[in-house]
Protein backbone atom coordinates (compact mmCIF):
# COMPACT_ATOMS: atom_id res chain seq x y z
CA UNK A 1 0.00 0.00 0.00
CA UNK A 2 2.90 2.47 -0.45
CA UNK A 3 2.59 3.37 -3.85
CA UNK A 4 6.92 3.81 -3.90
CA UNK A 5 7.36 5.75 -0.65
CA UNK A 6 8.57 2.57 1.36
CA UNK A 7 12.13 3.68 0.92
CA UNK A 8 11.89 7.13 2.17
CA UNK A 9 9.38 5.65 5.14
CA UNK A 10 12.31 3.14 6.01
CA UNK A 11 14.99 5.53 6.03
CA UNK A 12 13.24 8.35 8.62
CA UNK A 13 12.09 5.72 10.35
CA UNK A 14 14.89 4.70 11.54
CA UNK A 15 16.59 7.57 11.79
CA UNK A 16 14.05 8.23 14.65
CA UNK A 17 14.65 4.73 15.83
CA UNK A 18 18.36 5.37 16.18
CA UNK A 19 17.70 9.08 17.87
CA UNK A 20 15.61 6.89 20.85
CA UNK A 21 12.50 8.79 19.30
CA UNK A 22 10.53 5.43 17.81
CA UNK A 23 11.60 2.68 21.41
CA UNK A 24 9.80 -0.38 20.52
CA UNK A 25 9.83 -2.52 18.03
CA UNK A 26 6.30 -2.25 18.56
CA UNK A 27 6.25 1.27 17.49
CA UNK A 28 8.55 0.66 14.70
CA UNK A 29 6.72 -1.62 12.88
CA UNK A 30 3.70 0.36 13.29
CA UNK A 31 4.98 3.44 11.60
CA UNK A 32 6.48 1.89 9.09
CA UNK A 33 2.87 -0.05 8.19
CA UNK A 34 0.73 3.02 7.79
CA UNK A 35 1.44 5.06 4.65
CA UNK A 36 1.40 8.86 5.42
CA UNK A 37 1.40 9.69 1.74
CA UNK A 38 -2.76 8.57 1.89
CA UNK A 39 -2.99 11.37 4.13
CA UNK A 40 -1.48 13.95 3.03
CA UNK A 41 -2.86 16.47 0.56
CA UNK A 42 -1.68 15.63 -3.23
CA UNK A 43 0.75 18.43 -3.43
CA UNK A 44 2.45 17.30 -0.35
CA UNK A 45 2.78 13.46 -0.87
CA UNK A 46 6.19 13.53 -2.30
CA UNK A 47 7.15 15.03 0.84
CA UNK A 48 5.05 12.58 2.84
CA UNK A 49 8.29 11.49 5.05
CA UNK A 50 9.56 14.72 5.90
CA UNK A 51 10.31 14.92 9.63
CA UNK A 52 7.99 17.77 10.21
CA UNK A 53 3.95 18.82 10.76
CA UNK A 54 2.08 18.63 7.26
CA UNK A 55 -1.04 21.25 6.13
CA UNK A 56 -3.98 18.94 5.55
CA UNK A 57 -6.69 22.03 5.23
CA UNK A 58 -8.61 24.47 7.53
CA UNK A 59 -5.29 25.19 8.95
CA UNK A 60 -4.92 22.32 10.58
CA UNK A 61 -1.72 19.85 10.42
CA UNK A 62 -0.85 16.26 10.56
CA UNK A 63 1.74 16.19 13.65
CA UNK A 64 5.88 15.69 13.10
CA UNK A 65 6.47 11.90 12.84
CA UNK A 66 8.60 12.22 15.79
CA UNK A 67 5.40 13.67 17.35
CA UNK A 68 3.32 10.58 16.34
CA UNK A 69 6.14 8.45 17.46
CA UNK A 70 6.49 9.58 21.12
CA UNK A 71 2.53 9.59 21.61
CA UNK A 72 2.40 6.22 20.95
CA UNK A 73 5.75 5.51 23.33
CA UNK A 74 4.51 8.03 26.27
CA UNK A 75 1.25 6.12 26.25
CA UNK A 76 2.63 3.14 26.70
CA UNK A 77 0.66 1.73 22.96
CA UNK A 78 0.39 -2.05 23.53
CA UNK A 79 -1.55 -4.75 21.88
CA UNK A 80 -5.51 -4.55 23.36
CA UNK A 81 -5.47 -1.22 24.46
CA UNK A 82 -8.36 1.32 24.41
CA UNK A 83 -7.23 4.25 23.00
CA UNK A 84 -9.32 7.92 22.58
CA UNK A 85 -8.03 10.52 20.59
CA UNK A 86 -8.77 14.49 20.60
CA UNK A 87 -8.02 15.55 17.26
CA UNK A 88 -8.40 13.92 14.57
CA UNK A 89 -7.18 15.89 11.61
CA UNK A 90 -6.17 13.47 8.99
CA UNK A 91 -6.46 10.32 10.63
CA UNK A 92 -2.96 9.19 10.21
CA UNK A 93 -2.18 9.47 13.61
CA UNK A 94 -5.14 7.02 14.57
CA UNK A 95 -3.90 4.67 12.16
CA UNK A 96 -0.36 4.26 13.80
CA UNK A 97 -2.22 3.84 16.92
CA UNK A 98 -4.40 0.67 15.62
CA UNK A 99 -1.34 -0.47 13.98
CA UNK A 100 -0.19 -1.34 17.25
CA UNK A 101 -3.45 -1.69 19.73
CA UNK A 102 -5.82 -3.83 17.37
CA UNK A 103 -2.91 -5.85 16.02
CA UNK A 104 -4.65 -8.58 18.14
CA UNK A 105 -8.11 -7.70 16.97
CA UNK A 106 -9.09 -6.54 20.02
CA UNK A 107 -8.05 -3.32 20.55
CA UNK A 108 -9.98 -0.17 19.81
CA UNK A 109 -9.03 4.11 18.29
CA UNK A 110 -11.58 5.90 19.09
CA UNK A 111 -10.89 9.22 17.47
CA UNK A 112 -12.89 12.66 17.96
CA UNK A 113 -12.96 15.37 15.37
CA UNK A 114 -15.01 19.01 15.86
CA UNK A 115 -14.70 19.58 12.33
CA UNK A 116 -17.36 17.71 10.05
CA UNK A 117 -15.19 17.76 6.64
CA UNK A 118 -11.86 16.57 8.43
CA UNK A 119 -14.05 13.52 9.97
CA UNK A 120 -15.42 12.73 6.61
CA UNK A 121 -12.21 12.78 4.88
CA UNK A 122 -10.28 11.36 7.59
CA UNK A 123 -12.43 8.50 7.37
CA UNK A 124 -11.99 8.03 3.65
CA UNK A 125 -8.58 7.55 4.44
CA UNK A 126 -8.66 5.36 6.80
CA UNK A 127 -10.91 2.70 5.46
CA UNK A 128 -8.74 3.28 2.17
CA UNK A 129 -5.79 1.85 4.10
CA UNK A 130 -7.75 -0.68 5.66
CA UNK A 131 -8.56 -0.06 9.39
CA UNK A 132 -11.80 0.76 9.16
CA UNK A 133 -12.74 -2.19 11.12
CA UNK A 134 -11.25 -0.72 14.09
CA UNK A 135 -11.14 2.42 14.92
CA UNK A 136 -14.58 5.18 14.84
CA UNK A 137 -14.41 8.56 14.02
CA UNK A 138 -17.01 10.87 15.77
CA UNK A 139 -17.66 14.67 15.39
CA UNK A 140 -17.77 16.07 18.70
CA UNK A 141 -16.04 18.28 20.86
CA UNK A 142 -13.29 17.10 22.77
CA UNK A 143 -12.79 19.47 24.87
CA UNK A 144 -16.10 18.84 27.05
CA UNK A 145 -16.96 15.40 28.51
CA UNK A 146 -16.85 13.22 25.76
CA UNK A 147 -20.53 11.37 24.87
CA UNK A 148 -18.82 7.85 25.63
CA UNK A 149 -19.29 5.07 28.07
CA UNK A 150 -16.27 3.26 28.49
CA UNK A 151 -12.51 4.24 29.70
CA UNK A 152 -9.34 4.33 28.03
CA UNK A 153 -6.21 3.16 28.49
CA UNK A 154 -4.69 5.64 26.82
CA UNK A 155 -6.08 8.82 25.97
CA UNK A 156 -3.85 11.64 23.41
CA UNK A 157 -4.43 14.87 22.16
CA UNK A 158 -3.13 16.22 19.47
CA UNK A 159 -4.43 19.98 19.96
CA UNK A 160 -2.98 22.39 22.17
CA UNK A 161 -5.59 22.87 25.27
CA UNK A 162 -5.31 25.79 27.56
CA UNK A 163 -5.63 23.46 30.93
CA UNK A 164 -5.49 19.53 31.33
CA UNK A 165 -9.39 18.70 31.31
CA UNK A 166 -11.05 16.86 34.44
CA UNK A 167 -13.43 15.32 31.71
CA UNK A 168 -10.40 13.30 30.17
CA UNK A 169 -8.71 12.59 32.98
CA UNK A 170 -11.85 10.71 34.35
CA UNK A 171 -11.85 8.94 30.93
CA UNK A 172 -8.58 7.10 32.10
CA UNK A 173 -8.78 4.08 33.31
CA UNK A 174 -6.86 2.56 36.36
CA UNK A 175 -2.88 2.33 34.72
CA UNK A 176 -4.20 4.68 31.69
CA UNK A 177 -1.91 7.21 30.45
CA UNK A 178 -2.99 10.50 28.18
CA UNK A 179 -0.55 13.02 26.77
CA UNK A 180 -1.74 16.54 26.50
CA UNK A 181 -0.36 19.61 24.66
CA UNK A 182 -1.02 22.40 27.53
CA UNK A 183 -0.50 26.05 26.97
CA UNK A 184 -0.96 29.36 24.72
CA UNK A 185 -1.16 28.66 20.86
CA UNK A 186 0.91 31.99 20.66
CA UNK A 187 3.91 30.50 21.90
CA UNK A 188 5.16 26.43 22.34
CA UNK A 189 2.92 24.90 24.79
CA UNK A 190 4.10 21.74 26.99
CA UNK A 191 3.40 18.36 26.78
CA UNK A 192 1.91 16.59 30.21
CA UNK A 193 1.53 13.18 30.59
CA UNK A 194 -0.85 12.20 33.32
CA UNK A 195 -0.71 8.87 34.76
CA UNK A 196 -3.47 7.27 36.79
CA UNK A 197 -1.87 4.50 38.28
CA UNK A 198 -3.87 1.18 39.46
CA UNK A 199 -5.20 2.30 42.68
CA UNK A 200 -6.43 5.78 40.69
CA UNK A 201 -3.92 7.98 41.97
CA UNK A 202 -3.06 10.71 39.23
CA UNK A 203 0.96 12.07 38.93
CA UNK A 204 1.76 14.72 35.86
CA UNK A 205 5.00 14.81 34.24
CA UNK A 206 6.02 17.84 32.26
CA UNK A 207 7.40 15.76 29.01
CA UNK A 208 9.08 19.79 27.23
CA UNK A 209 8.02 22.12 24.96
CA UNK A 210 5.91 20.89 22.22
CA UNK A 211 3.74 23.39 19.04
CA UNK A 212 0.30 22.13 18.11
CA UNK A 213 -2.45 23.70 16.25
CA UNK A 214 -5.29 25.09 19.41
CA UNK A 215 -7.97 22.91 20.85
CA UNK A 216 -11.16 24.69 19.71
CA UNK A 217 -14.51 24.07 21.18
CA UNK A 218 -16.42 25.22 24.27
CA UNK A 219 -13.71 24.79 26.96
CA UNK A 220 -11.08 25.39 24.15
CA UNK A 221 -8.53 27.95 23.10
CA UNK A 222 -10.25 29.34 20.57
CA UNK A 223 -14.25 28.71 20.05
N1 LIG B 1 -3.98 13.70 14.84
C1 LIG B 1 -4.16 14.41 13.60
C2 LIG B 1 -3.60 15.80 13.60
C3 LIG B 1 -4.24 16.72 14.58
S1 LIG B 1 -4.42 18.39 14.07
C4 LIG B 1 -3.69 13.62 12.41
O1 LIG B 1 -3.32 12.43 12.55
O2 LIG B 1 -3.68 14.16 11.30
C5 LIG B 1 -5.56 18.86 15.33
C6 LIG B 1 -6.99 18.44 15.00
O3 LIG B 1 -7.76 18.69 16.16
C7 LIG B 1 -7.61 19.25 13.88
O4 LIG B 1 -8.14 18.40 12.92
C8 LIG B 1 -8.73 20.04 14.58
O5 LIG B 1 -9.85 20.28 13.78
C9 LIG B 1 -9.04 19.12 15.75
N2 LIG B 1 -9.68 19.77 16.90
C10 LIG B 1 -9.46 21.01 17.39
N3 LIG B 1 -10.23 21.23 18.45
C11 LIG B 1 -10.96 20.11 18.67
C12 LIG B 1 -11.94 19.72 19.62
N4 LIG B 1 -12.35 20.55 20.59
N5 LIG B 1 -12.48 18.49 19.53
C13 LIG B 1 -12.09 17.63 18.56
N6 LIG B 1 -11.17 17.94 17.61
C14 LIG B 1 -10.61 19.16 17.67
Amino acid sequence: MYNGYFKDAKKVMMRLYEEGFIKRKVVLEAMLKVPREEFVPPQYRDHAYIDAPIPIGEGQTVSALHMTAMMCEYTELKPGMNVLEIGTGSGYMACVYCSIVCAQNNGRVITLEISPSLAKRAWKNILRVGYGAFIDVIVADGSIEPPLRMMFDAIIVTAAAPHIPEELIEKLANGGRMVIPVGSPDFYQELILVHKDTSGNIKKENLGAVAFVPLRGLKGISY
